[in-house]
Parts: structure tokens; sequence; C-alpha cells
């Protein structure tokens, strides 16, 4: 069933989401080689909590083992979503997608971004690039008199014109006073095809791109996905509400790139 979002609905989504974007700017400020994941997470729930928010991935339930134990996912080089922070320490060249997730004021946050650990190469560069790209060509056919499967049919074709692969295990979905609504969002699809998109409409579009083949592979601890052939992947999330004309965009990456500066990607 899809709950469409009053104005000031979208309101406290946008509000709960901006503090996704200050968080993952936390984050920002301490990814560097050397530092461990778990030190990320930390840094995440402290931000959180101080903000009167709490971390809504912690203690997620999960269907095949134990609830999450952290604030933040945090999926390193070939980990493609949801890997715990740890005591796995980043090195020069590696790349972090941290995933976030607030409750406050009855309302969920959700976005990601893949970030480079020191110099990273071209190559992994270009498909985070490329990834990031594809999330806002998603974004722009969020709008009023599309389809659901636009948005998917738009990421598609812009990662795959790259020779990318693109995940179908994992997808996007809408999002509101619970994290997880309906529908689900496909970064992959045919144009035309799906839901119709309506005002009030708030999902979040999360591509999950690959350097080789887009299979992937659960991990033991039942959480962390990573890519079959153990090439890179990247995930770049917003949370939007479906507009007229434009999407309005509810999570922001301003506070990120402020803090990255002239090595954002
Ligand atoms: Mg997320
Ligand atoms: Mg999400």
């Amino acid at each position: 069933m899809i709950f469409l979002k009053t104005d000031d609905e979208i309101e406290l989504l946008r509000a709960s989401n901006l503090l996704v974007g200050r968080t993952l700017a936390e984050v920002a400020k301490v990814i560097r080689p050397g530092v461990t994941t778990k030190e990320l997470d930390k840094v995440a729930e402290e931000f959180i909590r101080d903000n009167g928010a709490v971390p809504t991935f912690k203690g997620f339930p999960n269907p095949y083992g134990a609830p999450f134990p952290a604030s933040i996912c945090t999926s390193v080089n070939e980990q493609v979503v949801h890997g715990i922070p740890g005591d796995i320490v980043l090195h020069e060249g590696d790349i972090v997608s941290v995933d976030c997730g607030t409750y406050m004021n009855g309302f969920c946050g959700d976005s990601a971004y893949t970030f480079c650990v020191g110099e990273v190469s071209a190559e992994i560069r270009q498909l985070l690039k490329v990834t990031k790209e594809a999330l806002y060509i998603g974004i722009e056919n969020a709008v009023v008199g599309k389809r659901l499967g636009d948005i998917g049919y738009a990421i598609q074709a812009h990662c795959e014109s790259h020779s990318y692969g693109v995940v179908r295990e994992f997808v996007g979905h809408g999002i509101g006073k619970e994290m997880h609504e309906d529908p689900q969002v496909p970064n992959y699809g045919k144009r035309g095809y799906g839901t119709a998109l309506k005002k009030g409409l708030c999902i979040a579009i999360e591509p999950m791109i690959t350097l080789g083949d887009r299979h992937v592979v659960m991990e033991q601890d039942g959480w962390t996905v990573r890519t079959k052939d153990r090439k890179c992947a990247a995930h770049f999330e917003h949370t939007i509400a479906v507009g007229t004309g434009s999407a309005d965009i509810l999570s922001s990456f301003k506070f990120i790139e402020e803090v990255l500066g002239d090595s954002a990607i």
C-alpha cells in the first residue's frame, strides 16, 4: 500500500533527511587511510543522537539472522550495500559507501554516498561519477505523469552505456513513517511501465552499480552484500518527493561536498 504524503509530512521528511546529509558530512570529515569503519559508525551515531534523532538502522530486523548492529552501513570496495562497521581499516585507494538512516519527528531519512579514501584510480572514480549521475538522471524522471519504470530505465540506460552492471536483487523504496514502504524502486525497468508517479509520493532512489558483472552474493554475516566477481561497486542514494515538473530532493549532498571540496567526484 502506497501512502502519499501531505506537504506538512514532506517537510518532516525533509528535516530527517537533512540530518542524514549533515551526518554523512561529519563522517566525511574523518574518512582517511587508517580509520576503521567502526570509528565512522561512532561519529555518525553520536551526531544523530546529539541532534535528537534515532539511527533507524540500529537493531533493524533481519529475517535471516541477527538485527543490524550499527547506525550506518559501511560497504568497502567490492561490498555493495549493508556492510557492517567493524575493524576493517580503510586504505589509500579504497572506496566506502556510507548509508545512513535517521528517525525524527515520526519520519525517516535515508541517503547514501560513496567516498574515496585518499587517491583512487581513474577507473573507480569514473564508476562513482557515473553512478552519481545515474541517481540524478533517475531523479529527473521522478515527476508527475511518469511511471516508476521511467526512473529505472533512465538509471539502467546510463550505467549500461558505460558497460557497468546494475544490481537487481536490491532496490530503492517508498519512505515515510517507515524506512521501507511501498513501492519498490528498481534501478532497471521499462519506459512507461509500473506505478504512476503522483504528487506526494516519497521514495528513496539508490542505484547500486558494479564495475564488472552485476551479480552479488551475501556474506556469512547475513547482511553484507558483495559483488560475486569482487570488483568494486558504487552506491548513491537520495530521498525525494515526486513533483510536478521536477522532483523535490529531500536529502542533500551539499554538506558532504562542502567537506570534500575539490576532491568531490
Ligand atoms: Mg539507505
Ligand atoms: Mg534506502
